[in-house]
């Protein structure tokens, strides 16, 4: 990998550093940790409505060659976490607690400088509406090749024939005439393609990819599902994938991690999520993917709308929405109870819930 940061012990068994391009040091790299390592990690903003905790506690893992599905609705915090590890929570939002470690080094306690480098080099993410976030003046080559013209001190031709590859590597025909195009004539598929070339252009070891397909159609979908799932394999990057659609990170997840109103409900290893959800949310989450064998019946719905984040509801804040619910969720907050080996839920009731 064509990193810049030296994974090894110094020979007296003291923790390496990472050396950003700049040649500094961040004290606290250990190669043997893992990769990505998100814990009680708080997100708030300060608004007219008052104190919204977008982020409340999450935490998780996630290490090379490994997928993780984040799911949850709209407003789950999801999008919300992933802007804190890449530290780029939009004001007036705060990472309030919590920490956020690559291999170690905890990334809310770096330097902005330190921390840049970190995220140029190492943790890169692909948005979903790839049309607002590629520059429109500008051609696609231009935009990739920037980035080793910055970061890799390499000549514009150079760049370009990079650019040329990346645009192979991610299976876009004509490569050495499309790196001439503006973003404008590539279709919805092939800008998200671009996206994915440009995130993976420094080599990272963590990408975050969050609702890459959403504005695509459904064959466009897996094709770019299949994209990420390969490179990914190919290149033993962790890779977070966020969405709202429980379908679309099942054949490629090893792990899945639901949320809701800001917190973990669930999480679990993806086969047995699957087969056995241990939440009601993940359940209702699972009865409203469309399947081919229910055709001409009405999809299932998550009845009521998820809480507003500045007045959640006391105990279970899926108490209003849950066909479970009785007086304790009302009352108690349910903590992440172990329900199985490697497995997790929110729900003071869940062993009535896998039964059921
Ligand atoms: Fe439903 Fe209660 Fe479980 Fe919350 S704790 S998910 S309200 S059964």
């Amino acid at each position: 990998m064509t990193t810049t940061h030296d994974a090894g012990r110094s020979g007296d068994g003291a923790t390496a550093a990472v050396i950003t391009p700049e040649g500094r040091t961040l004290p606290g790299y250990d190669p043997r940790a893992p990769l990505l390592q998100v814990e009680d990690l708080h997100v708030e903003f300060h608004t007219r409505d008052g104190l919204v905790s977008a982020v409340n506690g999450v935490s998780y893992t996630v290490n090379e060659g490994e997928t993780l599905g984040v799911i949850g609705e709209s407003g789950s915090g999801k999008s919300v976490t992933a802007q804190a590890i890449m530290g780029i929570v939009p004001a007036p939002g705060r990472v309030a607690s919590g920490s956020v470690r690559y291999r170690g080094v905890d990334l809310l306690r770096l330097k902005d400088d330190q921390r840049r480098a970190v995220r140029a080099e190492s943790i890169a993410m692909v948005f979903q509406d790839a049309l607002s976030a590629l520059n429109p003046v500008f051609t696609v080559g231009f935009q990739i090749g920037e980035l080793f013209r910055k970061h890799r001190g390499l000549r514009r031709s150079d760049a370009k024939k990079r650019a040329v590859e990346l645009l192979d590597l991610v299976k876009i025909p004509d490569a050495k005439n499309r790196v001439n195009a503006f973003p404008h004539q590539f279709s919805g598929g092939m800008r998200q393609r671009v996206m994915i070339a440009m995130a993976l252009a420094l080599d990272p070891d963590v990408l975050i990819a969050d609702e890459p397909t959403t504005a695509l159609d459904v064959t466009i979908q897996a094709q770019v599902m299949d994209l990420l799932a390969e490179l990914q394999q190919e290149r033993q990057m962790g890779l977070i994938l966020i969405t709202h659609d429980m379908g679309v990170v099942a054949d490629v997840s090893d792990q899945i991690a639901v949320m809701y109103a800001g917190k973990v409900v669930e999480r679990s290893p993806v086969h047995p999520i699957y087969r056995q959800p241990a939440h009601p949310y993940t359940q209702a989450l699972l009865r409203s993917i469309p399947r081919v064998d229910r055709k001409g019946t009405a999809l299932d719905v998550i009845e009521g709308l998820p809480p507003n984040l500045a007045h959640i509801p006391p105990g279970c804040s899926f108490n209003p929405r849950c066909p479970y619910a009785r007086e304790k969720c009302r009352v108690d907050e349910p903590p992440l109870y172990d329900v199985a080996e490697h497995r997790w839920s929110a729900c003071h009731f869940w062993e009535e819930v896998m039964d059921s």
